[in-house]
C-alpha cells in the first residue's frame, strides 16, 4: 500500500499534464456530448457524457481520494447527491436523520415520506436514548451531518456509525461544512459521503455542484447506475470549474478558519451577543470531540443577538462588507438569518426543537481581512 497522498498535493495534482493530445498542464475541457465509436462492438471509454465524461471522472477521482472513498460520482447539486443517495433505499426504508440537519435534507426526505416512498425519524443526534430508540426501529439509512448547521452541534461519528452498523443501516456523512481537510467521515466508519461542492469545494459562488462518494467499490457501482438512469451527474463545465476551485482549498480553509476563531472569540467578548456557537471555543458544548474528529474547528460561525428579533434585523442592516445570502464556504463572508432564509421551510415547531430562534445569525468567513470584518460586525452592532 502506498502512503495516502497529502490534501494539498492531491489537489494540485489533479489532471495535471494528463492532456493526452497536446500535453497541456491543465486538463482539457470535453464539452461534447457523444463520443466515437470504433466500431458498434466496442465501446469506447467515454461514450455518452450523462454516463461517463473525462471531466466529471477527473473531478471524481479527485474528491474520492481527498475523502479515501473507492470512488463515486459529482452531481449537479448538492441536492442530487441527497437524492442519488435516497435512491439507493428500497421504497419504505426508515431514514434516521438529525432534527437539525440541512434544511434542503429535511425537505427532502419529508417529501418523499409525504408521497409514501420512505419513511422518517428526525432525532437529536447527541441524546442517547433517543438515537438508540431510533436504531431498535430497523433503519436503512442513518444520515450524519456534523458539525450540524446552524448550531455546529458535533456528533460522534465513529460511535454513531459503529452502532448503526449494528442495526444494520448504511450510514451516510454529509461532509460539506466541514470539508475532508477538517473532516474525513469514511475513515470513521460512515459507507457513503456527500458533498455540496457549490460551497467551499469551488469555493467561488459560481456553480451548483455536488458529490457522492462510497468507501465500498459496490456501492460505487450502484450510485454510478442510479446517477447515469436518473440524470444526476454533474455537467462537463461545471466539473472542470470545481477541479479548478478545489486547486485552493487547502489554502482557503487554513485562512478562513484562523479568521473564524479570531471572529469567535470577539464575538463572544460582546455584551450584546447571547451565545457564539463554534467548535473553536472552549465554551462549546462539543469542543473536545471536535478537536479529536476534526483536524480544525471550521469556518461557520453562529450567534444570538441580544433583544430579539427586532435587533437581529437592526443588525443586519447596519452591515456593510458582509452580504445577507445564504450559501455558505465560498470566498466572500456571508450572514444569513436561518429561522427564515436557510431554515425557513422547516414548521416553527420543529425549528424551536432545534434550537433555531430567530435572533440567531450565522456567519460563514470567507478571505476578507479579519479587522476589515470585525469592524464591519461592530458596525452591527452599532445599528442593534
Ligand atoms: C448547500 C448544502 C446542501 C445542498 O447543496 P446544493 O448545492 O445547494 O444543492 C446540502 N448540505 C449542506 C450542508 C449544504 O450546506
Amino acid at each position: 500500500m502506498t502512503k495516502p497522498r497529502k490534501v494539498s498535493t492531491i489537489v494540485a495534482s489533479a489532471g495535471v499534464a494528463a492532456d493526452p493530445v497536446y500535453g497541456g498542464l491543465i486538463p482539457p475541457l470535453f464539452a461534447s456530448d457523444t463520443f466515437r465509436w470504433p466500431d458498434s462492438d466496442t465501446r469506447p471509454d467515454y461514450d455518452y457524457s450523462r454516463t461517463v465524461n473525462p471531466n466529471r471522472d477527473m473531478l471524481a477521482a479527485a474528491l474520492a481520494e481527498l475523502e479515501g472513498a473507492a470512488g463515486g460520482v459529482a452531481t449537479n447539486s448538492g441536492q442530487s447527491a441527497a437524492l442519488l443517495a435516497l435512491l439507493l433505499l428500497p421504497t419504505g426504508s426508515l431514514v434516521v436523520a438529525p432534527h437539525d440537519c440541512y434544511g434542503g435534507t429535511y425537505r427532502l426526505i419529508k417529501g418523499f415520506e409525504e408521497q409514501g416512498r420512505l419513511r422518517s425519524t428526525f432525532i437529536d443526534m447527541l441524546d442517547d436514548e433517543a438515537f438508540d430508540r431510533a436504531m431498535a426501529e430497523d433503519p436503512a439509512l442513518l444520515w450524519i451531518e456534523t458539525p450540524s448547521n446552524p448550531l455546529l452541534r458535533i456528533t460522534d461519528i465513529a460511535d454513531r456509525a459503529a452502532r448503526a452498523k449494528r442495526a444494520g443501516a448504511l450510514v451516510i456523512a454529509d461532509n460539506t461544512l466541514p470539508t475532508p481537510c477538517r473532516q474525513r467521515p469514511l475513515a470513521l466508519g460512515c459507507d457513503l459521503v456527500m458533498h455540496s461542492t457549490t460551497k467551499a469545494l469551488n469555493g467561488h459562488g459560481d456553480l451548483f455542484g455536488g458529490a457522492l462518494l462510497a468507501a465500498d467499490a459496490g456501492l460505487v457501482e450502484k450510485i454510478q447506475w442510479w446517477a447515469n438512469a436518473a440524470g444526476l451527474s454533474a455537467s462537463a463545465h461545471d466539473s472542470w470549474q470545481t477541479l479548478r476551485g478545489l486547486r485552493t482549498l487547502p489554502l482557503r480553509v487554513e485562512r478562513q478558519e484562523a479568521t473564524a476563531q479570531r471572529i469567535a472569540e470577539w464575538l463572544a467578548a460582546q455584551d450584546r451577543v447571547a451565545a457564539v456557537h463554534y467548535p473553536g471555543l472552549s465554551t462549546h458544548p462539543g469542543h473536545e470531540l471536535a478537536e479529536r474528529q476534526q483536524q480544525g474547528p471550521g469556518f461557520m460561525i453562529s450567534f444570538r443577538v441580544k433583544g430579539g428579533d427586532e435587533a437581529a434585523a437592526a443588525f443586519l442592516s447596519g452591515l456593510d462588507l458582509i452580504t445577507l445570502a445564504s450559501s455558505l464556504g465560498g470566498f466572500a463572508t456571508l450572514i444569513c438569518k436561518p429561522s427564515t432564509m436557510t431554515h425557513g421551510g422547516m414548521p416553527p415547531k420543529v425549528q424551536k426543537e432545534a434550537g433555531i430562534y430567530p435572533d440567531l445569525l450565522r456567519l460563514s468567513i470567507g478571505l476578507e481581512d479579519a479587522d476589515d470584518l470585525i469592524a464591519d460586525l461592530a458596525r452591527g452592532f452599532g445599528s442593534a
